[in-house]
């Protein structure tokens, strides 16, 4: 496995004409570390801080928490760690959601579970900012299902008041896509979550396996949240990174290139992959593609029509 990684390099990710496109891998916790450094990862794009807080009926401390986050802090020169995103999909037993909510993805959860548990969230954040203190690292800061502007401008100002300087959203929720442009005159980045914003396009449930083809991220659907959500953030000179599924495929990760998503965030494994699809296709190739995907009526037709733009590719 070794050597099939060395093959297509561990290089910074870039097109072949040089574009940069930092790629990124999307961990746990400290224990994904080691294969994210081995698989070629240039930073972090997505730390899901859950995994600390599972199993548990009490918030771990902001020492414990401390901790675990300068771990990640000190192992790579670029972190982004995504605020606690309860609920749904990624129940906490410590954090439960108002039992009367018959429908909790659409219920209080991610950033929207703060407003009731407030302490939760500037105790993360004051553990983050006192991990970072005296590293290099750069550290971001980005919270789940961001809707609309108060939820952005309230989460930067808390980033803010606990010191830390580079405070995010995540575009997951078709609203934060379709008003990008507000949401970056308040943010100073974004990071595109294609897997609820799937679920949420598409009104599909991602835990029902019944519904799994509306979680297909090359839906043309998808992809017309995407492109304008890329083009707010260049258009506000703001990085937009894309740190769901979508990420990880070979092809895909040339469209989103093509659309203008300036940082790939994945699974360790995809990273190698994704290096040597880049680096095979120039960024006119991958804005083709993105071209053909969007003028495709389905899934299956973007994929097709993206696939004919970037030769070379299993
Ligand atoms: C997403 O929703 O695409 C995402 C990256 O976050 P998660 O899968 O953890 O909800
Ligand atoms: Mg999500």
């Amino acid at each position: 496995a070794r050597a099939a990684a060395l093959d297509v390099g561990t290089g910074p990710g870039a097109t072949a004409d040089g574009h940069r496109v930092p790629l990124l891998a999307n961990i746990g916790g400290p224990k994904d570390i080691e294969a994210a450094l081995s698989c070629g990862a240039e930073g972090v794009g997505l730390f899901r801080t859950e995994f600390l807080f599972l199993g548990r009926t009490t918030a771990p401390s902001e020492e414990e928490q401390e901790a675990a986050y300068r771990a990640v802090l000190e192992a790579f020169p670029h972190v982004v760690v995504r605020t606690l995103d309860a609920g749904a999909d990624k129940p906490l037993a410590f954090l439960p959601p108002p039992d009367d909510e018959p429908n909790p993805a659409l219920g209080e959860r991610g950033l929207r579970l703060m407003h009731s548990h407030p302490g939760v969230l500037t105790g993360q954040l004051r553990a983050l900012a006192r991990a970072a203190a005296g590293l290099d690292t750069e550290l971001r800061v980005m919270a789940p299902m961001v809707a609309d502007v108060a939820e952005t401008r309230s989460f930067v100002a808390a980033c803010r008041a606990a010191g830390l300087s580079s405070a995010g959203v995540m575009i997951e929720i078709p609203a934060a896509a379709l008003r990008a442009a507000d949401l970056a005159a308040e943010a100073d980045f974004f990071s595109l979550g294609t897997n609820d914003l799937a679920q949420y396009a598409f009104a599909a449930d991602r835990q029902i396996s019944g519904l799994a083809r509306f979680q297909d991220p090359w839906q043309p659907a998808l992809l017309d949240l995407v492109a304008p959500a890329a083009r707010a953030a260049t258009a506000a000179g703001k990085d937009c990174g894309v740190c769901g599924e979508a990420a990880g495929d070979p092809a895909l990760a040339c469209v989103l290139t093509g659309l203008g998503v300036t940082s790939l965030s994945m699974s360790a494994r995809s990273l190698p992959r994704v290096r040597a699809a880049l680096a095979a296709h120039t960024l006119d190739q991958c804005r083709r593609a993105a071209e053909a995907a969007l003028r495709a009526t389905d899934a299956d037709g973007a994929r097709t029509g993206a696939r004919a733009e970037l030769p070379g590719l299993e």
